[in-house]
């Protein structure tokens, strides 16, 4: 505690809402007794803009340097107190928020009781500012170099994007071409381009984009560091070599599994997923009045993707070759721009939809596919079997994370989700935000999207590339935990709790304990949650703001009442 401390507690009584419940004059009478308070005053509206010039001008004139106020304490008024402080030359954390709107007067009766919790919640209040301790500004040198993982059209557009804004990007694909998916489907709903020409026009703006360096057959080996200042291995036939990036974009897409013999049949030319399909269409096959049975559903529920495609391509079948197709579902899941729509039209079309539920049965017989299956609507009319004939069936393929997507996510410190595909951290805020700052997602390798949504996708996370590495410095609040080294043994509690990979252990001579080595908090990378501060066994943390010492003296200066 500093000799020179000099408290100026600020009452509020919210345009009557804490008088109502609350007389301040008792409290303030008692207040006005405790050491270091120099000065005491009740407002009706502390948050006004007359009232933040009135406390500027109060510190100033009793040189206060340690401010309470106690009201409420929501972020927006606090923000507002903060900025007081520092218009009056105060750092902004010297500020102690006592909240008897939501702590005292919301839950409570005006009683003796109420009245004399609202005084202990404002003693603790002072407590904590006489041990409030400054927090300063620091400069952190970034590095501009964006890597992106997967050359698909994630990876192209991401890569463009971020080229666009200024940045220097590394592209590394682990095939020797780049295209991803996109190489291999015949045609892209939603988006004007066919998708050849669109691969074509992507490749030629990446691979002639100066900016962009593109490494094919290349992986990721290893990474350290964090936002702004990671170091990335990259192998190449069986080669290391390093790059230092700043923010990473994981693009890594999907990848199609083919199992016919979970519908009970082998491997045919006329038994085929939606890839392959996909693909005979791409490479002109005729399918002029073929017969063509489509299945989905059966486990390929959890997506989207599946659905629109079926749909996509049973219109297109029926429209340009006359096909009789018949699509059988479990579900129809079509939520999206103009899907449902497109679902419409294949109707009109003369598509023809027939549900069943787990009393499906496909036979190949003589090069023809046999479907039975029970109709779940016409089971009390027309109750019975249904045989359907058709000259080649489609079935759906199961969508799952690109091969190697979990060592991937071990090495970027990544959770991955229920069905294996990168996990999102709060899709309120960024959807392609992960746990770990600086590092995004991009495309169908956190979900199967369309290539639609790639393009939004890839311009979001530009943008908050650009938005947190703008500069070769970013100047940020050193408000990160910090650790008392000669308390550090070393036990990596925190590296392995910390929620979003923001701790490193450094080694050198500075640290004085026996290992020469200390945790240490990334300021850029970390997210103030203080889990590593609660979990470390040689109590070597500290978070700011909330140090052990400014709890500890709150819980003293609170009196259990009975
Ligand atoms: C059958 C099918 C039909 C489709 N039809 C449509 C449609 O009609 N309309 C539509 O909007 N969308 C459609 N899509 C989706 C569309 O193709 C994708 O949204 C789009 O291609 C974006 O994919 P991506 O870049 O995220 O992933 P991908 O295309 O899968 O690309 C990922 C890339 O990353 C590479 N990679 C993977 N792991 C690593 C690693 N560890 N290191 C380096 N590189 C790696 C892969 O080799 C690949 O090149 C379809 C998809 C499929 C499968
Ligand atoms: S948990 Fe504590 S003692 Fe263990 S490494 Fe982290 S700071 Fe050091
Ligand atoms: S406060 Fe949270 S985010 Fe920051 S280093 Fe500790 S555990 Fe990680």
């Amino acid at each position: 505690m500093e000799n020179n401390t000099r408290i100026g507690v600020f009452f509020c009584n919210c345009n009557g809402k804490i008088t109502e419940k609350v007389d301040f004059e008792p409290i303030a009478s008692e207040v006005k007794k405790l050491p270091k308070v120099e000065y005491v005053r009740e407002s009706q509206n502390l948050c006004a803009h007359l009232e933040g010039e009135l406390i500027c001008k109060e510190i100033t004139k009793n040189q206060l340097n340690r401010i309470v106020v106690v009201g409420c304490a929501s972020a927006k008024e606090e923000g507002f107190f903060k900025e007081v402080l520092n218009k009056a030359g105060l750092n902004s954390h010297l500020l102690s928020m006592v909240n008897l709107r939501e702590e005292c007067c919301a839950v409570h009766e005006k009683s003796a009781k109420s009245a004399a919790k609202a005084l202990e919640l404002t003693k603790m209040g002072i407590a904590r500012a006489n041990n409030l301790e400054e927090v300063s500004f620091g400069e952190i040198p970034v590095n501009r170099t964006v890597l992106v993982i997967g050359g698909g059209l994630a990876g192209l557009e991401t890569a463009l994007e971020t080229a666009a804004r200024g940045f220097k990007v590394i592209l590394i694909e682990k095939e020797d071409k780049l295209g991803g998916r996109l190489a291999r489907v015949n045609s892209i709903i939603g988006v004007d381009h066919n998708p050849a020409d669109l691969l074509e026009e992507k490749v030629k703006a990446v691979t002639s984009n100066p900016t962009i360096d593109v490494r094919t057959n290349t992986k990721l080996g290893d990474l350290d560091g964090n936002i702004g200042g990671f170091t990335a291995w990259f192998v190449k036939d069986g080669v290391e070599t390093s790059v230092e990036v700043g923010a990473i974009v994981a693009a890594t897409g999907v990848q199609t599994i083919f199992c016919p013999v979970k519908y009970g049949l082998g491997i045919a030319d006329n038994v085929i997923g939606q890839m392959k399909l996909e693909r005979l269409l791409a490479d002109g096959k005729d399918f002029t009045h073929k017969r063509i049975s489509i299945v989905i559903g059966k486990g390929t529920e959890a997506f989207n993707l599946p659905f629109v495609i079926a749909v996509k391509n049973a219109l297109l079948l029926r429209k340009k070759f006359n096909a009789t197709v018949n699509v059988f579902y479990t579900n129809i899941k079509v939520g999206g721009d103009n899907w449902e729509k497109m679902y419409t039209d294949a109707r009109g079309a003369g598509v023809n939809f027939f549900k069943f539920e787990d009393n499906i049965e496909i036979v190949a017989n003589n090069g023809e596919i046999i479907v039975n299956y029970e109709d779940p609507f016409l089971k009390g009319k027309m109750p019975g079997v249904f045989k359907v004939i058709a000259d080649y069936i489609v079935l759906p393929e199961e969508l799952v994370p690109a091969e190697g997507t979990d060592e991937l996510a071990k090495i970027l410190r990544l959770e991955l989700g229920p069905a294996s595909f990168f996990s999102v951290d709060n899709a309120h805020i960024l959807p392609e935000m992960t746990s770990r700052d600086g590092i995004y997602l991009v495309g169908s390798c956190q979900s199967p999207c369309f290539a639609n949504e790639v393009e939004i996708s890839a311009k979001a996370v530009a943008e908050e590339i650009f938005q947190k590495l703008d500069a070769e410095q970013v100047s940020t609040e050193l408000t990160q935990p910090y650790v008392d080294a000669t308390k550090c043994v070393v036990c990596l509690t925190c590296y392995r709790c910390c929620p979003h990979g923001a701790i490193t252990i450094e080694h050198g001579e500075q640290f004085k304990n026996l290992y020469f080595s200390a945790a240490q908090m990334n300021p850029l990378a970390c997210r103030r949650c203080g889990i590593c501060a609660s979990e470390c066994p040689g109590k070597a943390i500290q978070l700011p703001d909330y140090t052990d010492d400014q709890i500890l003296v709150q819980l003293e200066a609170m009196e259990v009442l009975p």
